[in-house]
């Protein structure tokens, strides 16, 4: 398999991050990516990046040869109602779509899975927010078919994040918990696409990981929209 797209990308306006937007662009173009999102941290993450950053976003081309470039965000939510930590329309409208995730310090760990779920939800009902970023962390618990469910009434993105799989990644019990996922996404008939959470320009692309997961468990390629860009964009309500 050969994915196209990664929209889930962070530059060194994340704070954490060490590459630029040239850098992130030229290694998509490396690896064949057909269509590239920058996702930059929202600023309530220590070290996020301004309200500034996103507003601003309009600046950057939306086409570097063949490559098309989104503009989003990885916001943070921020409580179990599924509120997140940006609300200025202003820099909500320079976006193409927003990421919400579960991270700590931003929300405490929970290990009721009913609160979390509705605070997934919550996030789904955020008519900026298009994608569940990095779901399947054990300190973040839910119910697998209420919460796909509700990515299939909402038209929320589930991710798989390949950085979660690595041996760097931080975050309990991915796999096992992404099977269950799955195992209603085909049911339900829910597209989930991969991302790779890049934090450094060499990872833009890499989705060794996801992919040995995906046939592992053989998921349709149907559902997976890494396949198709155009069917991508359409899932976001994105017309380039
Ligand atoms: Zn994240
Ligand atoms: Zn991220």
């Amino acid at each position: 398999m050969k994915f196209y797209t990664d929209i889930h990308v962070h530059t060194i306006s994340s704070g954490h991050a060490y590459s630029t937007i040239l850098e992130n662009i030229t290694f998509a173009e490396k690896s064949g990516l057909k269509i590239l999102g920058i996702t930059d941290h929202s600023d309530f993450l220590p070290g996020g990046a301004h309200i500034f950053h996103f507003s601003n976003l309009k600046i950057v081309p939306r086409k570097v040869n063949d490559l098309i470039i989104l503009r989003g965000m990885e916001a943070n939510v921020m409580d179990y109602e599924g509120n997140i930590d940006i609300n200025e329309e202003y820099a909500l409208k320079s976006l193409d779509y927003v990421i919400a995730s579960f991270h700590p310090p931003c929300i405490e760990f929970c290990e009721d899975k009913s609160t979390v779920t509705k605070g997934i939800i919550g996030a789904m009902h955020n008519p900026w927010v298009k994608v569940i970023g990095h779901p399947g962390d054990n300190r973040y618990p839910f119910n697998a078919e209420e919460v796909v469910k509700a990515s299939k009434q909402t038209g929320v993105i589930l991710e798989i994040n390949d950085a979660s799989f690595k041996p760097t990644s931080v975050r309990p019990g991915v796999k096992e918990n992404l099977i269950e996922v799955l195992k209603y996404c085909n049911k339900y008939d829910m597209p989930i696409m991969a991302n790779t959470d890049a934090h450094i320009c060499w990872e833009v692309g890499e989705f060794s990981c996801s992919i040995a997961f995906l046939e592992e468990i053989n998921f349709p390629k149907e559902l997976i929209l890494n396949l198709y860009p155009e069917k991508l964009l359409d899932a976001l309500g994105i017309s380039i």
